[in-house]
């Protein structure tokens, strides 16, 4: 029997069945232990010192004594620090990207993706780069600066090359003042020279969701296709890391195996990385499994409840209070609302998850990979943030500062990421202000950012800030960053 191993190589030993049972069996038996559970909560407060915030994060034991809690005042607390914390890293701004999907061919059997090999009904379509350059256009036109690729696994129609051809087109777009200045890329586990031509292509995060942690449920749910290797798979981001990309997506798809394994099995993951390679990951996706195409998601019996996804959300922005949290239009309004507060830092706005989905008037369904439950556009999106107190941000700054890997995490732990990231978000809403935005978003975007301008503790920063502003205001100067 494999033996818990956070720092190896193996999928087994790292993510390791007995472990997670072990610690769910041992969430189970304290889950009422008031004086346990306050002492966790204690642990993972954030305090200030000279140098700015620090928090303890914690382990996915602890995590999931806290998930396993169920007693109401306690959940309240959770949701009280998870919003502390939230605010103490990552402040009231909210990064916005879009999905951009290029390939819905795929030669996996997933039972869970519209787009498996045996889907004969849904219509296989693959982006030309002229097709590229038109969504990529529309893309600006919306605002977006920040985007997520997805293509299906297919070695014949969606090799390498042409991943990497689609991010050399999509960086070279300059329409009117648009720029798509970051582009992560969600494609299946590859090979380690493959990473190192990503990074060489400078792609932001490499995305891989899990899907499941739990070996037996995953080879069930791939029963087809390269993706079936389950360690293959599970090991995918150490090859990543070791090709050179240093800021890495984790996720798993919740509802198809029981969500207390998963959220155990993903903390570890994250224990994992930091334990092998020096640096956890970049950000954490929390998706639910949803209709689509020859997908009922009722199929799986494990869906879960929206209080429990909040209590999930909140549960990994306590234990890994670095690590940024994303959150797609899977979600309804009424489901993402609640997630910002509890710790949210990244969502998705006005997407289409179909193919070629962006040039069309009317959003398509024939390709879509699923149900996009918060159907409005990007600019009700920004309008709806700002109403709810959070700064809309298209700030790309880090990754193209070299502020990745441990170098974005040391200044991530020490709180000092803010000093960059609230400037930087309204700077990037000022350019969506005045390139892109309706009357009303405009009015109510300049007055947050006047707002927000005076609490810039710094007054060199915020007289820069407010210089470049002024900048974007009157001239086609764009792209400040700190
Ligand atoms: S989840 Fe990914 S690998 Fe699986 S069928 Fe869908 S596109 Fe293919
Ligand atoms: S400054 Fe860095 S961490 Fe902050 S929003 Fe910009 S890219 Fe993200």
């Amino acid at each position: 029997m494999p033996l818990y191993d956070p720092k190896s190589s193996r999928a087994d030993e790292f993510i390791n069945h007995q472990e997670i049972l072990e610690t769910l069996a041992y969430a189970d038996a304290h889950k009422s232990d008031e004086a346990l559970i306050d002492s966790i909560l204690k642990k993972a407060k954030p305090f200030r010192d000279q140098n700015g915030f620090h928090c303890a994060g914690l382990s996915h034991r602890e995590a999931s004594v806290l998930l396993a809690c169920d007693i109401p005042q306690k959940t309240q607390e959770m949701f009280a620090l998870a919003e502390e914390i939230k605010q103490a890293f990552y402040g009231n701004r909210i990064v916005l990207f879009a999905p951009l999907y290029l390939s819905n061919y795929c030669v996996n059997g997933c039972l869970y993706c519209p787009y498996h090999a045996k889907n004969k009904s849904i219509p296989r379509k693959k982006l030309t780069q002229d097709e590229i350059r038109a969504e990529v256009t529309a893309l600006q036109d919306m605002g977006h600066k920040r985007l997520a690729i997805e293509a299906g696994e297919d070695p014949a129609n969606n090799p390498i090359e042409y991943i990497l051809e689609s991010v050399k087109t999509i960086y070279s777009i300059k329409h009117k003042n648009g720029a798509i200045r970051r582009v992560n890329v969600n494609i299946a586990a590859t090979t380690v020279e493959n990473y190192a031509k990503l990074k060489a292509a400078e792609i932001g995060t490499y995305i891989l969701f899990q899907e499941t942690y739990n070996r037996q449920g995953y080879e069930t749910l791939h029963p087809t296709g390269p993706k079936h290797d389950y360690a293959w798979h599970t090991e995918a981001m150490d090859r990543a890391m070791e090709g050179g990309i240093d800021d890495v997506g984790l996720g798993v798809l919740f509802g198809l195996e029981s969500y207390r394994y998963e959220f155990a099995g993903l903390l570890m993951h994250a224990e994992h990385l930091e334990a092998a390679k020096g640096v956890g990951p970049h950000t954490i996706s929390v998706p639910r499994v949803k209709k689509a195409d020859d997908i009922d998601p009722d199929v799986f019996d494990n869906s879960i409840p929206d209080e429990i996804f909040e209590k999930i959300i909140a549960c990994i922005r306590i234990a890994v209070p670095y690590t940024g949290m994303i959150i797609s239009t899977r979600e309804s309004e009424r489901v993402r609302a609640a997630a910002l507060r509890l710790g949210i830092s990244q969502i998705s706005g006005g997407s289409r998850t179909s193919v070629g989905g962006y040039t069309q008037k009317e959003r398509p369904h024939d390709t879509e990979q699923f149900d996009v439950s918060d159907q409005r556009s990007l600019d009700e999106v920004v309008q709806w943030l700002m109403e709810k107190d959070h700064i809309p941000s298209f700030c790309t700054a880090c990754y193209r500062a070299g502020r990745t890997g441990d170098r974005f995490m040391s200044l991530c732990k020490s709180g000092q990421i803010l000093n960059c990231c609230h400037p930087n978000a309204l700077m990037t809403l000022a350019e969506y202000l005045v390139d892109y935005a309706s009357p009303s978003c405009k009015a109510l975007g300049f007055k947050m950012i006047e707002d927000e301008l005076e609490k810039i503790p710094n007054g060199k920063v915020k007289e820069i800030a407010r210089g470049h502003i002024e900048a974007i205001k009157n001239s086609d100067a764009r792209d400040f960053r700190f």
